[in-house]
């Protein structure tokens, strides 16, 4: 792998002020694991108070406009997650695709747009069961990644390490059924040849995590999978001890 096994928590609509120990608990411990790369992804009205206490780990935003500001009632703009203290967005989520229509064209504008910004991506994929029992999984995941993806004039950001994709089968997803390994394994070949036809060479540099119902039980299995590259993780990330038992199985 080229970079750190990168564990991300995506807290989704989760969290109060009430949780902002479990996030300074994860922030202290994360130190620990310097060979290990921690962030989390807590709702807009916490960033900022993540953000300005976090020492050993990343926040930052579940979604982002495309737009840097202007008329858009209840949106925030990438400029907006910067100047918030985030460092990357989560985007194209499958909750975000499915209840808002978000198409992989708008995800790969948002991607553009963050990147401007100077934030990182996560940007994720995945297919339904219907596709995966049709046996589509791969086909609807390599199209995902090549609609979803920014342009390859920025592949120059992949080096540093601020592109990521998350391959999160939508039936994994809070659902307590993990995809199996060796499923996990072909998959991350398929992006990682999307990635390279996209981007040539520099597409290596991309990581890949998995998401999709990751816990303290299966997470040592799958981040030591070839190709995997982290994981992002819903569910179990909401507390500080689910969370630091995968960040320790990284
Ligand atoms: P889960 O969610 O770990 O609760 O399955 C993962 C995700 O949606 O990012």
């Amino acid at each position: 792998m080229p970079h750190r096994p990168y564990i991300v928590g995506n807290w989704k609509m989760n969290g109060t002020r009430a949780m902002l120990p479990e996030a300074r608990a994860i922030d202290r411990a994360a130190g620990r694991y310097p060979a290990v790369q921690v962030a989390l992804a807590p709702p807009f009205t916490l960033i900022q108070a993540m953000a300005g206490e976090a020492q050993a780990i990343g926040i930052g935003g579940q979604d982002c406009h495309v737009a840097l500001k202007g008329a858009h009632t209840g949106d925030i703009s990438p400029a907006m997650l910067d100047d918030s203290g985030a460092s990357f967005a989560i985007l194209g989520h499958s909750e975000r695709r499915a209840d808002h229509g978000e198409t992989s064209e708008l995800v790969k504008a948002k991607a553009e747009a963050a990147l401007g910004c100077g934030l990182g991506v996560i940007v994720c994929v995945g297919e339904t069961l219907a596709q995966r029992d049709a046996g589509e999984a791969e086909a609807v995941v390599k199209a995902q990644v090549r609609a979803s993806m920014p342009a390859a004039e920025l592949a120059g950001e992949i080096a540093p390490g601020r592109i990521s994709v998350a391959y999160e089968p939508v039936w994994a997803i809070g659902t307590g059924r993990v995809a199996a390994v060796a499923d996990v394994v072909a998959m991350h070949r398929a992006i990682r040849a999307t990635l390279t036809e996209l981007y040539g060479e520099v597409g290596r540099g991309v990581r890949i995590l998995y998401g999709g119902s990751v816990n303290a039980d299966n997470a040592r299995d799958l981040l030591a999978a070839e190709g995997v590259g982290g994981a992002l993780v819903g569910g179990a990330s909401l507390t500080a001890e689910s969370f630091l038992a995968i960040v320790s199985a990284a």
